[in-house]
C-alpha cells in the first residue's frame, strides 16, 4: 500500500478564546519537519489514523506562526518582529511570542526552527541589545526542555547584562537560580562566545552536518 498523503485538520484555542482557529497541513509535510509528529502519526501510537488533532490550550497566533514555518520555511513572526518593534515595550511583548514558538518547535522537535528563533535573538539589535527581562527567562524555563540551548543562551546573556536575581525571583524560577550560581562558581560567561557574533553555539542540529543557517 502506497502511502498516500492526507491532510491533517488542528483545531486550537478552544479552552482560551470563544472561536477556535482551525489550520491545515499535509501529512506528510508535518511528518517530514516534526519528529514529534512523525512518531504520532506514523508509528504504532494511538493518534495514527487521526485527521483532526485539537489543542485547546494552544495559542492560535502561535502555532500559525508554526504551521505557516513548516509550510514556508519562514514565519513573519520572525522577519516582522523586531524589525518593526516601536519600543522596549513592543520588543519584548515580540519575544514572549518567540519564545512560546520555541516552546512548541521544541515539543514538536522541529530543530532548525529552534536553531533559527537563536539567530534572531542573537542577531537582531532589538533582541540582542535589550537585557532579557526575568519573565522571559521564566518563560523560557517554563515552555523549553532542560537540554534545550535557549536555556544556556538565556544564562549566559543574563549573566552578559550583569542582572541580578531577587529573593522573590530565586522563589518564582528555583532551577534557574541554581543554574546561575552554577555558572557564577564556575568562571562566568564564557569569553569566546560573542552574542553578536554568528555562531553555531546555541544551535542544536547535529554537529556532523555544515551548519544550514551559516554557510
Ligand atoms: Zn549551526
Amino acid at each position: 500500500m502506497t502511502d498516500r498523503d492526507q491532510l491533517i485538520m488542528f483545531v486550537v484555542g478552544a479552552a482560551v478564546q470563544a472561536l477556535p482557529e482551525t489550520f491545515f497541513i499535509s501529512k506528510i509535510l508535518l511528518c517530514q519537519h516534526s519528529a514529534f509528529y512523525k512518531m504520532s502519526l506514523q508509528g504504532d501510537w494511538g493518534e495514527s489514523y487521526k485527521r483532526c488533532i485539537e489543542l485547546p490550550k494552544g495559542n492560535p497566533r502561535i502555532f500559525g506562526s508554526f504551521i505557516e514555518y513548516i509550510k514556508t520555511g519562514n514565519t513573519k513572526m520572525l522577519w516582522l518582529t523586531g524589525a518593526n518593534a516601536e519600543n522596549v515595550q513592543t520588543a519584548r511583548t515580540d519575544m514572549h511570542h518567540i519564545i512560546s514558538l520555541h516552546g512548541l518547535a521544541d515539543m514538536c522537535q522541529v530543530i532548525p526552527l529552534k536553531d533559527r528563533i537563536l539567530d534572531v535573538f542573537i542577531n537582531l539589535p532589538m533582541y540582542s541589545q535589550a537585557p532579557l527581562i526575568f519573565e522571559h527567562i521564566e518563560q523560557i524555563y517554563q515552555v523549553a526542555r532542560p537540554e534545550s540551548k535557549i536555556r544556556q543562551w538565556a544564562l549566559d546573556k543574563w549573566q552578559r547584562n550583569g542582572s541580578q536575581l531577587s529573593d522573590e525571583q530565586e522563589k518564582q524560577c528555583p532551577r534557574f537560580a541554581i543554574a546561575l550560581e552554577h555558572a557564577m562558581n564556575e568562571s562566568g560567561p564564557s569569553e569566546q562566545i560573542q552574542m553578536n557574533d554568528f555562531t553555531c553555539v546555541y544551535h542544536e542540529h547535529a554537529g556532523n552536518i555544515r551548519c544550514p543557517l551559516h554557510q
